[in-house]
């Protein structure tokens, strides 16, 4: 299953930290490219090193209108999965959203607009309480590869981590 995330409207004071936590999300979590609206262009360079430095092609690319960028997708065959307290139950829905092949999920970063709502295929809630995107797309990604996300190998990393219980083990490729 291919996955991408869109992301639409920034509080106006831009909250870069927040995006970025967004894109990191999306790439350690198995997505494959974040759609952003009204992004500090900063943000490419940013998740550039990190790819460079742990590996693997996640893209980022700044939009200027996701409501073609919504259309687009839409005539590529991509579902709309859009995350909202309002929605159904990820509970409910998840098993079904699995089965399809190429994702879109829509996040927003402040009250988003009815028309969202209205293109979407699924609005889904992960839970009825209001938190943050940050966490609702985390969810999202973990309940729809069940885990799997996490033995994906990142190609070409110039570091990789060994995982262990105690302390730091890395690999450092680029000298190997
Ligand atoms: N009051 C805003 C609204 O009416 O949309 C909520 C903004 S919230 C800080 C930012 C985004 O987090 C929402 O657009 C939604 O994508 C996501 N979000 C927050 N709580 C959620 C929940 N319980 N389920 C799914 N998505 C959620």
């Amino acid at each position: 299953m291919r996955i991408e995330v869109l992301r639409i409207g920034q509080r106006l004071v831009r909250d870069d930290r927040v995006t970025t936590h967004v894109a990191l999300i999306s790439r350690a979590f198995g997505a494959s490219k974040i759609l952003m609206y009204d992004a500090n262009p900063e943000i490419k360079d940013t998740l550039s090193k990190v790819n460079r430095t742990w590996g693997g092609d996640f893209e980022v690319e700044i939009i200027d209108n996701w409501r073609r960028m919504l259309r687009s997708k839409k005539s590529e065959s991509y579902r709309i999965v859009h995350l909202t307290m309002y929605g159904e139950s990820i509970n409910d829905v998840e098993e079904k959203i699995r089965k399809e092949d190429k994702i879109l999920a829509v996040i927003g970063a402040e009250k988003v607009p009815r028309e969202v709502y209205d293109m979407a295929d699924y609005n889904v809630a992960i839970g009825s309480q209001p938190h943050s995107e940050i966490a609702a797309l985390a969810v999202l990604l973990d309940r729809l590869f069940e885990g799997r996300q996490f033995q994906k190998k990142f190609k070409r990393a110039q570091r990789e981590i060994i995982p262990t219980g105690k302390g730091k083990r890395v690999m450092d490729k680029s000298t190997a």
